[in-house]
């Protein structure tokens, strides 16, 4: 049966239509377009027809800003009532963080948007771009699935629960606190359970319109007090403290918790996400989390630091006051953390 969809490729950047240069792989414009056009099965009348809108200049992810994140919302909102689906060709480094942003910029989606790219490029002869790139382009085409997804060797994932765990097996990512929302075996088997529910609301692109101050800092034994309060320093607005275990931190260190202290009362808003893979913070759990919710830090739950800190970058930009994004940020808003209730 012919696939009448069709789908819109931006390819932003990234590993999968880069080529060999004499300092490493890195972008070259129109190549990726002519590997494309040496693929039989990208021509086969089972594959939607497809539109690439090639970037310039093509990224390495590594050099990707938030305002990268907006231009590509904005491409997506361009084109949005022609396609039936969007891919987003991009670098691996820094895909879970697009992916993240994505889906807060990208409100009321019904249609599927897939971010993919692959570990070796297109040009070489033994690659998992091709895969990646069919089963992305067959996905979007043929299922309506209303997130921004991110599909990577046979699973498709929601974009805003991924990280990238491999810096070069081809199982580069994985979505540790939420199951995948498909799996590509012999069958494309998808689990509408998992899936967002469709929205009665119109698409709409959530425009940000300050550039906000956000960072992260992790705790490790001994980090200096004088690094954190430089750190929260004004004009910082918001931090992820990536705590040990379930939301942990020095309670016996009194000039850390007065740092911390003196921060969120000036309303910098201060989330607590864990450095483990698995779980969530908690921060009633242990002494040493609820000092530091004495101290104004609020829970993240179970976000990724990669949603957490796209989560803040766009609510702080979307001008809300300290309050709101303390609440908001405790919020699940698009599936990005499990609420206490639902663990
Ligand atoms: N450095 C590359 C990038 O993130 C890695 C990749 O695409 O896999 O763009």
């Amino acid at each position: 049966m012919s696939n009448t969809k069709s789908v819109y490729v931006a390819y932003v950047g990234g590993t999968i239509g880069m080529v060999k240069t004499t300092s490493g792989y890195s972008p070259a414009s129109g190549s990726l377009q002519q590997q494309m056009e040496m693929i039989p099965e990208l021509r086969d009348e089972r594959m939607p027809q497809f539109t690439i809108h090639e970037y310039a200049p093509l990224l390495d992810s590594s050099n990707m800003t938030p305002a990268d994140w907006i231009q590509i919302a904005q491409d997506i909102t361009d084109h949005y009532d022609e396609f039936d689906g969007f891919v987003v060709l991009h670098g691996t480094d820094t895909m879970a963080y697009t992916a993240s942003a994505l889906s807060f910029l990208l409100q009321n989606l019904s249609k599927t948007v897939i971010v993919t790219g692959s570990q070796i490029p297109l040009v070489e002869l033994r690659n998992d771009a091709r895969p990646n790139l069919i089963d992305s382009l067959l996905i979007a085409s043929h299922y309506q699935i209303p997130e921004v997804c991110l599909y990577f060797n046979t699973r498709l994932f929601r974009g805003n629960r991924t990280l990238k765990i491999n810096a070069s097996g081809f199982h580069a990512f994985d979505s540790p606190n939420y199951p995948p929302l498909g799996v590509v075996g012999v069958d494309i088997t998808m689990d509408w359970s998992h899936v967002l529910p469709r929205p009665n609301a119109p698409f709409e692109f959530s425009r940000i319109s300050t550039q906000p101050q956000v960072g992260q800092i992790t705790l490790f034994p001994g980090i200096s007090v004088q690094v954190i309060k430089n750190f929260l320093q004004p004009p910082i607005q918001g931090v992820i403290l990536e705590t040990y275990g379930s939301g942990n931190a020095p309670d016996k260190d009194q000039a850390f918790l007065d740092a911390i202290k003196a921060a969120t009362d000036r309303g910098v808003v201060i989330v607590s996400c864990t450095q483990c893979l698995y779980g969530t913070v908690d921060l009633d759990a242990y002494a040493t989390g609820s000092a530091l919710k004495a101290c104004g830090v609020i829970n993240g739950y179970d976000m990724t630091r990669e949603a957490a800190l796209t989560k803040l970058y766009y609510l702080f930009g979307l001008g809300y006051d300290s309050d709101q994004v303390r609440t908001l940020m405790q919020r699940s808003l698009h599936g990005e953390l499990t609420e206490p209730n639902a663990l």
